[in-house]
Formats: C-alpha cells, sequence, structure tokens
C-alpha cells in the first residue's frame, strides 16, 4: 500500500508496461517465465493515478473565526488496466473506507481513459457489480471514446453507473485549486476512429505530461514543444531498438534509442513507460538500460511519485 505527503498534489506510478504487462499471456520467453515463476517479478499494465491531499479552503466556525477543514484526499486514475484490481489496492490508504459498505474501498473520484486499446480500458469491467460496483463514477474521455463505451452492449450494466465527461481535444477539466487536467491529442492507431490523447496535468508547482501510447515522434510536430513545457514527461517506451524486433520495424511506437537521441536536451524531464515484455531496458544492468541511465532518462517503476 502506497502513502503520499499530506497537503500536496501527488502523480504516481501504478504500472510501467505495454497493454500485456508481465507476464504477458502466452509468452514462454525468459522475463515470463521468470515473472510466471516469481510474483515478485510481475509488472503491471500503464498506469498513473493523481493524488491531491491539499487542504481544501478553510471554512467558517460558528461564534466567528475560521477551520482549516479537511477533507479526504481525491483520487484520480489514469486508464482502466487489465491488472486495476491490483492497482486500485495500491491506493487503498488514500481511498479509505467505502462510505456505506463494509470491508471495500469506496471509489476514486474519476478515472481519465488515454484511448481504446486493451491495456488502458481493459480494467473497466473490473469496476461492474460482479466487482468494485462503483456507482456514478466520473469517466473522462474523448467524446467518440464514450460513446463507444456507451453503445458497448456487452458492458451496459456497467455503463449504467458511469458518469461519462466526454473531453474534446484540447478540453481541459478544472478538478479543484489549480489542479487542471488537459486532453492533448497524439497520433495512435485507431480502429475505432476514437482518438488518443496524452493528458497534459497542472499542479500547483509543476506540471507532467502523461503519454503512454504515440505511433512516431515525426507525426505529432507539437512533440518538442510540448516535452519542452511540463516539468514531467512519462513517455511510450515500447520497444529499445530494432535488435529486439529482429530487424522489423517497429509497431507503431517510437523506438527508446530514437527518443533519447532527438530529447537528450530534455533528459531532465523524460521518464520511459509503457515497456513491452521484449524490452531489455527492463533487465537491471543490461547494456540497453546502462545506456538509459547514462543519457539521464528514467524508467518507470511502480510507485515512483511526482510532486506536482
Ligand atoms: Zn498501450
Ligand atoms: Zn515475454
Ligand atoms: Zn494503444
Amino acid at each position: 500500500m502506497l502513502t503520499f505527503r499530506d497537503d500536496s498534489v501527488t502523480a504516481v506510478i501504478l504500472g510501467n508496461m505495454q497493454d500485456a504487462g508481465l507476464p504477458h499471456a502466452g509468452c514462454t520467453c525468459a522475463r515470463c517465465t521468470a515473472a510466471f515463476q516469481n510474483p515478485a517479478q510481475v509488472q503491471y499494465a500503464a498506469c498513473l493515478a493523481v493524488v491531491d491531499t491539499r487542504k481544501k479552503r478553510n471554512t467558517e466556525l460558528h461564534g466567528g473565526g475560521t477551520e482549516g477543514h479537511r477533507e479526504r484526499a481525491s483520487v484520480y486514475l489514469v486508464d482502466a488496466t487489465p491488472d486495476i484490481k491490483f492497482q486500485m489496492n495500491l491506493l487503498a490508504g488514500v481511498l479509505g473506507e467505502h462510505p456505506q459498505r463494509r470491508n471495500r474501498l469506496r471509489q476514486p473520484d474519476g478515472v481519465f481513459l488515454t484511448h481504446a486499446h486493451m491495456g488502458h480500458i481493459g480494467g473497466l469491467p473490473q469496476l461492474s457489480k460482479e466487482a468494485m460496483f462503483v456507482n456514478g463514477l466520473p469517466l473522462y474521455a474523448t467524446p467518440a471514446l464514450c460513446e463507444l463505451i456507451e453503445q458497448t452492449r456487452l458492458w451496459s450494466p456497467l455503463v449504467a453507473e458511469l458518469d461519462f465527461r466526454p473531453m474534446p481535444s484540447g478540453a481541459s477539466v478544472d478538478l479543484g485549486d489549480g489542479l487542471v487536467v488537459t486532453a492533448v491529442p497524439v497520433p495512435h492507431r485507431d480502429e475505432w476512429g476514437v482518438g488518443t490523447v496524452a493528458y497534459h496535468i497542472q499542479g500547483s508547482n509543476q506540471s507532467l505530461l502523461y503519454l503512454p501510447d504515440i505511433d512516431s515522434w515525426d507525426e505529432w510536430p507539437e512533440a518538442e514543444a510540448t516535452l519542452s513545457s511540463v516539468d514531467v514527461a512519462l513517455v511510450d517506451a515500447s520497444f529499445y531498438s530494432r535488435e529486439e524486433l529482429g530487424g522489423r520495424a517497429p509497431v507503431a511506437h517510437p523506438l527508446v534509442t530514437d527518443t533519447i537521441s532527438r530529447f537528450t536536451h530534455l533528459a531532465d524531464r523524460m521518464v520511459l513507460t509503457h515497456l513491452n515484455h521484449t524490452n531489455m531496458i527492463l533487465d537491471v544492468g543490461s547494456v540497453a538500460e546502462t545506456a538509459v541511465h547514462q543519457a539521464n532518462f528514467r524508467i518507470a517503476q511502480t510507485g515512483d511519485q511526482f510532486i506536482l
């Protein structure tokens, strides 16, 4: 269970893998085999949470004066991954008890979806009545993704419990006291025509960009300006190099080697996430992992926190 600093906005990594996590279903590679055999080596699909423990505005007391009134923390998830049941429980300390149900955690204050791929929406059924049973959960996504989920009959019992909050490209939502989340459209494989976004998250002191999936840096002319403008940039690092793919072209993701050479000058803010199970930077002490650290890039680890 994770703990958080008081009176702060904290972004926390709850998973650092490509959609399928580690181990990967049906994979017998050395990394997946090791993770099947040793639960300590399991890694969850890429996910971020934002936790706001700031004291709320002063409230007036009876008979004059004011008191700093602390409400419960606000907790938001970015993406609902197939590992959501483990990721939700990492937040147990800050979610706290469900107001009505014994031995249950309170639901989060909202879930933001980046796009429709399995690793990013695959945890939604876990919020349905067979499992967490949310009620009126705010769900932020592109208008087309909201519509796709609403129209998916298979999920209709869950859909009835969601409070859809469509966010058109470039739209921002103010979550209170200067915590603002903005949807930033990015190019990414899009089978349903519902779009993919990164989220720009502005806290009281720092800003963070969460960009788990993008097809290529070349197809996103705003890359340089957007990454330059934030304090922390969590970016797609699915594949390390062409070598890992047996010389094949990457499957619509930038290579880590390319990301490092393009953004060397921004290394101070760059954090790599969404790693495929084949990615050599998963192996501590490997040539690839060493090269990432020598370039002063960081590799996201579950539990890493950024004060915003
Ligand atoms: Zn993904
Ligand atoms: Zn594998
Ligand atoms: Zn994707």
